[in-house]
């Protein structure tokens, strides 16, 4: 049921090159470090309000350094919100 779906974000910083595509579309969800690299505000969890900006930014990034886990709860990889 998608219903009790939640997504997890994190940045791959292998491939992370701090473009700040991610902090320009969605920065309630992404700050930059010094090297103007991407972090995750909190704790990845995404909040329902802003699931849609986490899949702009996923598609916006150039090297597909952002990866949303769309099954953690359901996979008991988090706890419910
Ligand atoms: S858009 Fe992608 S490569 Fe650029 S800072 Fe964000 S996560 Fe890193």
């Amino acid at each position: 049921m998608a219903g009790d779906c939640r997504l997890v974000v994190r940045i791959d910083s292998e491939k992370c090159q701090g473009h700040a595509r991610c902090h320009a579309l969605a920065p309630e969800l992404f700050e930059l470090d010094q090297l103007g690299n991407a972090r995750i505000r909190g704790s990845g969890l995404v909040p329902l309000e802003h699931q849609d900006k986490v899949w702009v930014a996923h598609a916006n990034c150039p090297e597909q350094a952002i990866v949303i886990d769309v099954g953690a709860q359901r996979a008991g990889r988090i706890s419910p919100a």
